[in-house]
């Protein structure tokens, strides 16, 4: 930080705020800019690709600056925050023409009116539409982690309790823009976005009781217990979430909902790995094609789209609200207005995002067009809804929450509103008299300026005389150069400038005119905003059923999604029940099928994993389609414990209490762990939660290591999850000797992919089918590869001599703890001896000494 001995004054002010700042670029303004200075001008000049200038001398050196225009800031601001800055708006705190009026000496008095950080966004242009864009807080109390986590455009406020390994599964499923949580605790691949709090002095609560008296004060309530059931960990979490959301809009708290605990109870639970490798919201690119959400995404609107995503990352495991949803959503089929719904919906205006700005005092005439858009589209959907399922019936009711207020808000806004509110002409015409009034006297000089042009250009003689206004001047009498001469001659009229072509002069009466006309538009725009915040106070009077009515929006957005998905005919309902039956026919991925090419149909599979074959083991080469099936399942399950529809033609499901999907784990070279330490962990987290009501898809488990080991880890795996765990599991393998255990567990059933041979060249039918793979096929997907034909030949003939020398031996000894022992058990000892023993690393004297020890055991 720069030393501030020796600034100018103005240099001097940027110095104290940056002071308090220190993290954030600081937006100066300055007139119609806003400047940056220093390595503030530095960093925004690389960032935003604008010119860095210098300003002024500091210490002897030129001050680096750049600056962006006010009209335009929104635009540089999203790109800033989008890299990751945070920005300090420094605004001018008084009028230019009031301090000089004063005789006030020294720079204007400034102050940050707000911290602009990824999230605590309002701003259309700096959010995602579709995207819920939170700000978490994490604190820890009492061996628990207290999660809050807020959407400030949109007034969402939640929290939860977590220990500290259901972490990673919260952070993948809110996907938060800024966290705040203190350096002990980890934030794995979220670590980049974690705030420094320590320097912002925020006021945070003493005790959890005090923690409880704030939060119930700050949302009127006389105690917390009135929203439901909080942890003391969670209240510390809100209040610190409170705490830092009032700090960046300085001390204006924006409306948020009372805070719900959303508990993990009534949810399917999902760890960040199974998230991870599901690609629910987002792809591994991060972006949302490719993903479960971008395949079933129907929505029209971005707050359904919010909505839709909400529900897909948080699916549920309680009966009664899944089938209210089907319940509503299959209601709006059969009554035959989904599509109606629809076009309703259609470029419906994000209505809770604009409540969210109007309450920050942020209001623009847009996002009072916005509310009554939102209202007009509730008025004409509500008639729409079939009567009769519970949740249509409350969108129903809360979709015309202030017929009043919409009739004002046609009335009043002019259509189309304009973007800003100094534009003018929000207001629309014949709505406030004395508006009205205003402005016809404003219109009403114009046509007198016009009319005394005119007469000036008779009572002179000159035809071209032109009234003009000028900046500094105000309104002038513009004359050709001829005709200068000639009006000298009038001494009502005062030469102020000579020009190449002409000269200006000024005229008492014009002189009148001018302030008129001044006065006139001043009072004009004092009295549209007095109507605009009229209009606002009316909208924030009824903030909570506002919000209410725009949830309802969205949740109507989402059902007809899920209508017109179950309307398209290829998607049908799931059968949910509490018990644990899992049967699917023809189901599909739905991302797969998107991405294959036109003609290319995908091959529906099924799957039955009934309390009597709850295990099913598939075998099957490389690219037949294995790891497409077990993804399947588990994205049928996540879609239809959302309470959507489902690709498939029949589905019945006992609802999953947990999903755990390790299917093609990415390395994660990040945290310095190599693939086999990873699909270790994963698997432990597996056979330490899985229970009868759980769900579980494993790839190739054991790959990471060497056969003997990886099939040893394969195999105990397989029983532990057929004895232990006793959930519903498909396990996918390429340890085609594992199929031999179906002899001796009862409830493990093997199927495999089924692949045809047709003229020496194969084919994968990508249907899975029941048996076991009778080959490999390696060198086969090595060829689609493209290895060199040289080398696959060689491939080919040292297959067939180990496949001959397979034969003639016996067969491995990997089963031994189920194929019947051949050997007494005691002797087991020995032969796992005998099976570490390495004889090519032996000296001839080393293992004489084994050989006795052998014996020895025998
Ligand atoms: P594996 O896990 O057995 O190696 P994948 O599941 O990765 O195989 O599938 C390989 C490719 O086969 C996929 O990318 C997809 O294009 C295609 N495929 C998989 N399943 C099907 C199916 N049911 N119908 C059509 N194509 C499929």
């Amino acid at each position: 930080m720069k030393e501030a001995k020796g600034a100018s004054p103005a240099m001097a002010q940027w110095f104290a705020i940056k002071a308090e700042h220190e993290d954030a670029l600081l937006f100066f303004r300055m007139g119609d800019f806003y400047e940056l200075f220093f390595a503030d001008a530095q960093a925004a000049s690389a960032a935003l690709d604008i010119a860095l200038t210098a300003r002024g001398q500091h210490q002897g050196q030129p001050i680096p600056m750049c600056g962006v225009p006010v009209s335009q800031a929104e635009m540089y601001l999203a790109r800033l925050i989008r890299r990751g800055f945070r920005v300090a708006i420094v605004e001018q705190l008084e009028d230019p023409a009031a301090a000089k009026a004063r005789g006030a000496k020294g720079p204007l008095k400034r102050g940050v009116v707000r911290l602009v950080t990824p999230g605590t966004l309002t701003e259309e242009a700096l959010l995602e539409a579709g995207r819920a864009n939170f700000c978490l807080a994490i604190t820890a109390h009492e061996g628990k982690l207290g999660l809050a986590w807020a959407d400030i455009s949109t007034g969402q406020f939640e929290t939860e309790q977590t220990a500290l390994d259901g972490l990673a599964a919260i952070l993948g499923r809110l996907d938060p823009s800024e966290i705040l949580a203190s350096a002990e605790i980890p934030l794995g691949t979220y670590t980049a976005r974690r705030v420094d709090t320590q320097r912002m002095a925020l006021s945070l609560p003493a005790n959890a009781e005090g923690a409880r008296r704030d939060l119930a004060q700050r949302f009127g309530a006389a105690s917390l217990e009135a929203f439901g059931d909080f942890s003391g960990a969670e209240v510390f979490a809100a209040c610190f979430m409170l705490a830092y959301i009032e700090a960046t809009q300085m001390g204006t708290l924006p409306r948020l909902s009372r805070p719900t605990s959303a508990g993990l109870a009534g949810q399917l639970a999902m760890d960040a790995a199974t998230r991870a490798s599901l690609e629910l919201a987002s792809a591994r690119d991060g972006m949302e094609a490719g993903s479960l959400l971008g395949a079933v995404k129907r929505t029209v609107s971005p707050a359904g789209a919010r909505k839709l995503a909400s529900w897909i990352t948080a699916p549920l495991c309680t009966l009664s609200p899944l089938q209210d949803r089907q319940q509503a959503w299959m209601a709006l089929c059969e009554s035959g207005q989904a599509e109606a719904v629809r076009d309703a919906l259609r470029g419906t205006p994000d209505m809770a995002r604009a409540l969210g700005r109007i309450a920050l005092g942020r209001a623009s005439p847009r996002d009072l067009a916005a509310i009554r858009g939102g209202l007009q589209a509730g008025s004409a959907l509500a008639p729409l809804l079939p009567a009769g399922a519970k949740l249509l019936d409350e969108a129903a009711t809360a979709l015309t929450p202030a017929p009043a207020l919409l009739v004002t808000l046609q009335n009043a806004l002019a259509e189309p509103a304009p973007l800003r509110l100094d534009e003018g002409n929000a207001i629309a015409p014949d709505f406030d008299a004395e508006l009205d009034a205003e402005r016809a006297l404003r219109d009403d000089t114009r046509q007198v300026i016009a009319a005394f042009q005119t007469e000036l250009t008779q009572r002179y003689g000159i035809a071209s005389l032109k009234i003009r206004h000028h900046a500094q001047l105000g309104y002038v009498l513009e004359a050709p150069a001829t005709a200068v001469e000639g009006l000298r001659a009038y001494p009502e009229l005062q030469l102020r400038q000579g020009m190449a072509n002409g000269s200006r002069f000024t005229h008492p009466e014009l002189s009148d005119l001018d302030r008129r006309i001044t006065e006139a538009a001043a009072r004009t725009s004092a009295r549209e905003r007095l109507v605009f915040s009229w209009l606002v106070k009316q909208v924030l009077e009824i903030a909570e059923q506002l919000a209410a009515c725009a949830d309802a929006l969205a949740l109507v957005d989402v059902l007809q999604n899920a209508a017109h998905l179950s309307l398209s005919g290829r998607y049908c309902s799931p059968e949910l029940s509490d018990d644990e039956a899992f049967s699917i026919t023809a189901g599909r991925h739905p991302v797969v099928e998107a991405a294959l090419p036109p003609g290319t149909g995908f091959i529906p599979n099924g799957g039955e994993l009934s309390p009597s074959q709850r295990l099913m083991l598939l075998t099957g080469p490389n690219m037949a389609g294995k790891s497409t099936f077990l993804r399947q399942n588990a994205l049928l399950v996540v879609l239809a414990q959302a309470g959507l529809p489902v690709p498939a033609e029949n589905m019945q499901l006992g609802l999953v209490d947990r999903l755990f999907s390790r299917v093609g784990a990415a390395d994660d070279l990040a945290s310095g762990r190599s693939t086999f330490m990873v699909e270790m962990t994963e698997t432990a987290a597996i056979l330490h939660q899985a229970g009868p009501k759980s769900f579980v898809i494993v790839d190739e488990i054991g790959r990471g290591t060497g056969t003997r080991d990886g099939l040893a880890i394969a195999q105990a795996v397989l029983e532990s999850l057929h004895n232990q765990n006793r959930c519903r599991a498909i396990f996918a393998t390429h340890f085609h000797e594992l199929v031999q255990l179906t002899e001796t567990l009862p409830r493990l059933k093997a199927y495999t992919m089924r692949v045809k041979e047709f003229r020496g060249e194969v084919v994968f039918m990508h249907e899975v089918v029941q048996g076991a793979a009778q080959k490999s096929w390696g060198v086969h997907v090595a060829r689609l590869a493209g290895v060199p034909e040289a080398v696959l030949r060689r491939a080919d003939a040292l297959l067939k001599a180990a496949e001959r020398q397979q034969n003639a031996a016996a067969p491995l000894p990997l089963f031994a703890a189920v194929a019947p022992p051949a050997h007494a058990p005691e002797h087991e000892a020995l032969l796992d001896d005998l099976a570490v023993l390495d004889p090519d690393t032996l000296s001839p004297r080393e293992a004489l000494a084994q050989l006795y020890r052998l014996r020895e055991q025998v």
